[in-house]
């Protein structure tokens, strides 16, 4: 899309799966990007800072939002993409731990990164015109209940929530959406198929789509992306990638 060329994008969890699927995009498509992960993203590329940080760690968060600025000026999009999906069982028998660990990175880590990029472009290095675009990766089960599915569910359907409050807050800021991607075949969904009945009584249909190939591509969704920060503003905060045609 001509008009992401020279945007800066950070995604956080892009050392594998998604992320880097919409790092490599991006990098493709123009876009300078900012990308993080536990584990340092490997992307050689002019284009590319990266650097390894856990979501968990706000400050760890604000400094890297520090460093994007520093090397390219100012951050137009930002996209909390980094997420876990387990624990995964039925809610009866999960170590609360566990879930909180869970909530911690999925709903806390978003936190962390919406909190650094308001902060960016409230201090004026957000785009040269207009509101800087958020875009949390949520999914389908933030809205739909799925069995064994406890802590991930409850943290996106959090994350839908949370990003349409800060929609109002910082409405002279931000533009941010909440955005089901769709299914992608990462290593997430790979985990998903390995569960038994019990853990995830769901799991057939998961394998079924596998035989199928029936997955968007990261691609796919990358340019969804660029249409909702570059494109034509969806009119809703929280939407499924897959309804915008
Ligand atoms: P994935 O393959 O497991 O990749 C997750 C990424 O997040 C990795 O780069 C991981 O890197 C990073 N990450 C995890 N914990 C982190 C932390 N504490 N701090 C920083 N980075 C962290 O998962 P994916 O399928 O690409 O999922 C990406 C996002 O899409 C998630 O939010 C997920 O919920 C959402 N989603 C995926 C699907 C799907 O079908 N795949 C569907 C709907 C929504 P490190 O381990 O190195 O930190």
């Amino acid at each position: 899309m001509e008009q992401a060329r020279d945007k800066v994008a950070v995604i956080t969890g892009a050392s594998r799966g998604l992320g880097r699927g919409l790092a490599e995009t991006f990098l493709e498509q123009g876009l300078h990007v900012g990308v993080c992960a536990r584990s340092l993203p490997e992307f050689e590329h002019e284009r590319a800072l990266a650097m390894s940080v856990d979501v968990t760690d706000g400050a760890a968060v604000a400094d890297f939002a520090d460093r994007v600025v520093q090397r390219f000026g100012r951050i137009d999009l930002w996209i909390n993409n980094a997420g876990v999906l387990e624990p995964i069982g039925p809610v009866r028998g999960v170590a609360s731990s566990e879930v909180a660990r869970h909530l911690e990175i999925n709903v806390v880590g978003v936190l962390h990164g919406i909190q650094a990029f308001v902060r960016v472009v409230r201090a004026g290095h957000g785009p040269q015109s207009g509101r800087g675009v958020l875009i949390n990766v949520s999914s389908g089960a933030a809205r739909s209940a799925y069995e064994g599915w406890g802590a991930y569910c409850a943290g996106k359907a959090a994350v839908d929530r949370l990003t349409e409050v800060l929609a109002l807050e910082e409405r002279a800021h931000v533009r941010a959406h909440s955005v089901a991607p769709g299914v992608i075949d990462t290593d997430m969904q790979a985990t998903i198929r390995s569960k038994t009945e019990e853990e995830f009584p769901m799991v057939e249909r998961f394998r079924e789509m596998k035989e199928a190939e029936a997955f968007s591509t990261p691609a796919e969704v990358a340019e969804g992306f660029l249409r909702i920060a570059f494109g034509e503003a969806p009119d809703v905060v929280s939407l499924d990638l897959r309804d915008l045609d």
